[in-house]
């Protein structure tokens, strides 16, 4: 049952947060834009299993032909129908796309980006972001969120390499610059001058708050990669057929050589991606740069992906989804506004987060969110559960938005939003 908490997020000091959710939450069943717990509470969803479920859940365009691949055989061992199809949907969606690969999971697709870049290279030192989020795996999780301690001086910027559990010789050929900083990522160039195999980011920081890349920020990342022969690498987990069907490369027009794709892909079936140019691709055909893995693109997960693409190949579908994002993203503009809350509403309407900054001035790097009161937002996310909106716990993370979405809900959601913060 429901636990009531007292004042709005304005008087959040009332609130005790005694972790991320106010009460114990456990889902049994999801059904279009709605989830529902054990107890019998719906909530409409803006977490979609962390991106995976755009449609919405159990989407009818999925379950239905999904049946029939269970009825006809899952695995076969060997190339299947479905997997080319959907190869040959990726490659014409994304730009870099002239090959593909799959796998079962983000993590494990940017681990294959990753081992791609560095055998065609022969280089081993990877680059990445502060605050960025490549997956689990050893090297790329490293400095996700490091401490304030674990960053550099303002004058020498960059991270230190490091992440709790995982021994300091495990990521010593990872480089950590912060994001959005034009001199450091010309010094880190400089510094290792045609070292690295690989430059990797979340060209949208879903996992930092959906922070943006400023204007020319991925270019100038674009231009020195080519210079030193390093392979750009955009982690779109995130972005991938969420942001529009060709994702964050179409929507600021820079074309990686390397892109990883999850979450959306697979409309809440566990699937994975990586694509690029034939050149780094090719090796992997030919086995000079090895990749298994006994699930990857199974016929139930790769039907799954290419029917949910081919809805998010319509602009129609992501354009609605994109409206549906920015009516709630005004919504929460509109709330603070009215009562008084310094705060930034940050990313695209398909996928955003409110920062509570003190001045309400956007975050542009992963510094920036040592300035964040987490406890309002932690208020904010009680409150709309509350009132049966239920979105990411982490107020680093982002909402996500699902085509599924009716204009009532939509309505419902902005309600919610202006009684959490008027308490
Ligand atoms: N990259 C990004 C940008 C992600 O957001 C995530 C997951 N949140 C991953 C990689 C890892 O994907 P997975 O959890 O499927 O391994």
């Amino acid at each position: 049952a429901k636990r009531s908490l007292a004042g709005g997020i304005s008087s959040s000091s009332r609130l005790t947060s005694t972790g991320p959710d106010p009460y114990p939450l456990y889902m049994r069943s999801g059904s279009g834009a709605r989830i529902r717990d054990v107890d019998g509470n719906e909530y409409l969803d803006y977490l979609l299993s962390y991106g995976s479920a755009v449609l919405g859940h159990a989407p009818p365009e999925l379950t239905g032909e999904l049946t029939k691949v269970l009825a006809t055989g899952t695995m076969f061992g060997t190339c299947n129908v479905p997997e080319v199809e959907l190869a040959e949907r990726i490659q014409e969606m994304v730009p870099c796309a002239e090959l593909v690969r799959f796998a079962n999971s983000g993590s494990e697709a940017v681990q294959g980006a990753i081992r791609t870049a560095r055998g065609v290279t022969g280089r081993s030192r990877v680059l990445k972001f502060e605050g960025h989020y490549h997956g689990w795996t050893d090297t790329l999780a490293i400095s996700n969120r490091p401490a304030p301690e674990e960053t550099g001086p303002h004058d020498a910027p960059h991270s230190v390499p490091h992440s709790p559990g995982i021994p300091t010789g495990v990521v010593a050929d990872v480089v950590v610059c912060p994001w959005n900083d034009p001199e450091s990522l010309r010094a880190v160039f400089a510094a290792h001058p045609a070292e690295f195999a690989a430059a990797i980011c979340e060209p949208i920081v879903a996992n930092n708050a959906c922070t943006m890349p400023d204007p020319g920020f991925l270019d100038l990342l674009r231009d020195l990669c080519t210079a030193h022969g390093t392979a750009l690498v955009f982690d779109e987990v995130c972005t991938g057929f969420r942001t529009g069907p060709g994702g964050a490369q179409t929507l600021f027009g820079v074309r990686p050589d390397l892109a990883v794709f999850s979450k959306a892909l697979g409309g809440g079936l566990p699937i994975a991606a990586f694509a690029g140019v034939r050149e780094l691709m090719e090796p992997l055909a030919t086995g000079y740069v090895k990749h298994g893995g006994t699930y990857n693109s199974s016929p139930l997960c790769a039907t799954a992906a290419s029917l949910t693409l081919a809805r998010l190949a319509d602009p129609a579908v992501t354009g609605r989804i994109e409206a549906t994002g920015q009516r709630i993203m005004e919504a929460i503009r509109r709330a603070a506004k009215d009562h008084g809350v310094p705060c930034a509403v940050q990313g695209v309407g398909a996928m955003f987060q409110v920062v509570f900054t003190p001045d309400g001035t956007p975050t542009r790097a992963y510094r920036d969110t040592f300035r964040l009161d987490r406890h309002r937002y932690d208020a904010f996310r009680h409150h709309l559960l509350l009132q049966g909106v239920h979105t990411n716990a982490y107020g680093l993370a982002c909402w996500f938005v699902s085509s599924a979405v009716t204009p009532d809900e939509l309505d419902r959601t902005c309600e919610a939003i202006d009684v959490a913060f008027a308490g």
